[in-house]
């Protein structure tokens, strides 16, 4: 099952060291994932600029097979599950923009 996001090049979702759900069918052994001490859980090794190790220059690079929140993970139900004023500040061209660049320190951006 796999939920079809228009992501557009987006990546945001990318850089926070995806979890791995074994209760969902992902088996840490069949990806470079790292034990998480703190959660109690494995996620995907992170780059050291923070990108998840198979994000490639075109995206995942590992679609067919990606783990079960990178399957199923949608932007924009989490936003309508926000309350209304959280809703119209990440709406906010500026404040959306700034939450692209946190989730992408890699992407070039300039400074207020
Ligand atoms: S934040 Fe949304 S648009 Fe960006 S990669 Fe994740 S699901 Fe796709
Ligand atoms: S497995 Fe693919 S979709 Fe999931 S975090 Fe890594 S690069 Fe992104």
């Amino acid at each position: 099952m796999r939920t079809i996001v228009p992501c557009n090049g987006c990546t945001g979702c990318c850089w926070h060291g995806a979890a791995l759900h074994p209760e969902k069918g992902d088996d840490p052994a069949k990806y470079d994932a790292v034990w998480q001490e703190l959660d109690q859980r494995f996620a995907l090794r992170q780059r050291d600029d923070g990108a998840c190790i198979y994000l490639g220059k075109h995206g995942c690079t590992i679609y067919d097979r990606a783990p079960y929140i990178c399957r199923i993970w949608d932007c924009r139900e989490y936003v309508k599950s926000l309350d209304d004023h959280a809703q119209q500040f990440i709406r906010d061209p500026q404040v959306a923009a700034g939450l692209r660049l946190l989730s992408n320190p890699a992407q070039k951006g300039t400074s207020p």
